[in-house]
C-alpha cells in the first residue's frame, strides 16, 4: 500500500477493539499500513489514552464524560454521542470505520461514517439487527463497503467470494458453538446464574454478548445481521450447532455444493481479513492445529428450548422497527439478568414481551429506530419494575 490506510476505531477497550490493534500492529510490521486516526470507548479513559500514545491519535471519544474529563492532552468528545462526534469531526471518505461499540451508540456513529463515505468494518450488531432496513440502502447510495467482522458474517461473505449471484445460493447456515448449556436439561437452565452464563466453552468475549452467547440470542442477532448483509430472506438462512466452533459458517448452493470456512475460534482472523480485504496476507492468529483436531459435531438446535433464532427468523419477516425492538428487548433482558433480578429463562420472556407490546413501524428514518429502541427499552424497565413490586410484596406476606 503506497498511502496509509486511515483507521477510526469505536470501541478500542473492548475485546474487538483490542484485537484490531493488535492486527493492525502485526499489518504494520510487514508494510500493510495503517494509520490510526480516531479512537471511542465507553469509560476506560486510562486504557484509551496508552492507545492512543503508542498509536499517536489526536482525536479521542470518551462516552462517560466524568472519564472524558480526565483526558487532558488530546482533542476529546464526551457524552453519549462521543463516538458519532468523532466519526463527524475526523473522518474522510475512503476511511475505514471498525465498529465495535456494543449498543445501539454505534448505529449514530456508522450512519454518519456511511454518509461521510467511509467503508466500515462491522462488528456492532446494532448497526444492521436494529438499523438495517435504513443502513443498507445508505451503503447502496454513498457505495461504501461494509465488511463482516463477526466470523460468521466473515466465513460466509468467504464463502460467498466463489458464486456469481444470490441465485445460486440455496441457504446459508450459521454454526453456533451451542453455549455452556447446550447439554443441560431445560430446567436447570431456567434458573441457571450469572457464573454460569459467564463461562462459555469456546470464546472469550465482553459480558453482554457472552450471556448472548448462553440464551442463543447472539445466533438471533446474526441471523437477523446475514439477512440485510447478504439479501437473503428468512427461509434461507438456518442455524446448526457446532461445539467445536471450527466450521465458522456454511453456504449451500443451488447445485448440492456446500462451502464451509474454517479456522480457530479467535478474532483476529475475521478482524485482519476485513482489515485487508479482497487480499488476504500472512495472518497473527493462531492456526488451525490438524494433530490435535479429532471430529468435528452437529446437532439440530433445540427451539423449544432456545427460541432465540425463531424469534428472529420472525423479525425478519416483520421487518420495520421490529429489530430494533428484539436488540433493544434483549439487552435491557440482559442488564437486568447480571444485575440478579430475572432468571436465566426470564430473558426470552423479556423479548417475547417486548415483541409483543411495542408495535412495529416502516424503519424510514434513524430518529425512528432510535425512538422505538426507546420505547423498548421504557416497556421493559416497567415490565421488571412491576415484578420487583410484586417479589417484594410477595416477600411481604
Ligand atoms: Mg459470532
Amino acid at each position: 500500500m503506497s498511502t496509509p490506510r486511515r483507521v477510526i476505531l469505536l470501541g478500542s477497550t473492548g475485546s474487538i477493539g483490542v484485537s484490531t490493534l493488535d492486527v493492525i500492529r502485526h499489518l504494520n510490521r510487514q508494510q500493510q499500513e495503517f494509520d490510526v486516526v480516531g479512537l471511542a470507548v465507553a469509560s476506560q479513559a486510562e486504557a484509551l489514552l496508552e492507545q492512543a500514545r503508542e498509536f499517536d491519535v489526536e482525536h479521542v471519544a470518551v462516552r462517560d464524560e466524568a472519564a472524558a474529563d480526565r483526558i487532558q492532552d488530546r482533542t476529546v468528545h464526551g457524552g453519549p454521542n462521543a463516538a458519532h462526534r468523532l466519526v463527524a469531526e475526523v473522518a474522510r471518505p475512503g476511511d475505514l470505520v471498525v465498529a465495535a461499540i456494543v449498543g445501539a451508540a454505534g448505529l449514530e456513529a456508522v450512519v454518519e461514517a456511511i454518509r461521510i463515505g467511509c467503508d466500515i468494518a462491522l462488528a456492532n450488531k446494532e448497526t444492521l439487527v436494529s438499523g438495517g432496513e435504513l443502513v443498507m440502502p445508505l451503503v447502496q447510495e454513498h457505495q461504501v463497503k461494509l465488511l463482516p467482522v463477526d466470523s460468521e458474517h466473515s466465513a460466509i461473505a468467504q464463502c460467498l467470494r466463489s458464486s456469481r449471484s444470490v441465485d445460486e445460493i440455496r441457504r446459508l447456515v450459521i454454526t453456533a458453538s451451542g453455549g455452556p448449556f447446550r447439554t443441560w436439561e431445560p430446567d436447570r437452565i431456567r434458573s441457571a446464574s450469572v457464573e454460569q452464563a459467564l463461562d462459555h466453552p469456546t470464546w472469550t468475549m465482553g459480558r453482554k454478548i457472552t450471556i448472548d452467547s448462553a440464551s442463543l440470542m447472539n445466533k438471533g442477532l446474526e441471523v437477523i445481521e446475514a439477512h440485510w448483509l447478504f439479501g437473503l430472506p428468512a427461509e434461507q438462512i438456518d442455524v446448526i450447532v457446532h461445539p467445536q466452533s471450527i466450521v465458522h459458517s456454511f453456504v449451500e448452493y443451488v447445485d448440492g455444493s456446500v462451502l464451509a470456512q474454517c479456522g480457530p475460534p479467535d478474532m483476529k482472523t475475521p478482524i485482519q481479513y476485513a482489515l485487508t480485504w479482497p487480499d488476504r496476507v500472512e495472518g497473527c492468529g493462531p492456526r488451525l492445529d490438524w494433530q490435535a483436531l479429532r471430529q468435528l459435531d452437529f446437532q439440530q438446535l433445540d427451539h423449544e428450548v432456545f427460541p432465540s433464532v425463531r424469534m428472529a427468523l420472525d423479525v425478519i419477516r416483520a421487518g420495520g422497527t421490529s429489530g430494533a425492538i428484539f436488540n433493544a428487548a434483549n439487552e435491557i433482558a440482559v442488564e437486568a439478568f447480571l444485575a440478579h433480578r430475572i432468571e436465566f429463562g426470564g430473558i426470552f420472556e423479556l423479548v417475547a414481551t417486548g415483541l409483543r407490546e411495542i408495535t412495529p413501524r416502516p424503519a424510514s428514518s434513524l430518529e425512528i429506530v432510535l425512538e422505538d429502541d426507546a420505547r423498548t427499552r421504557a416497556c421493559i424497565h416497567d415490565v421488571l419494575d412491576t415484578m420487583d413490586t410484586a417479589s417484594v410484596s410477595t416477600m411481604k406476606s
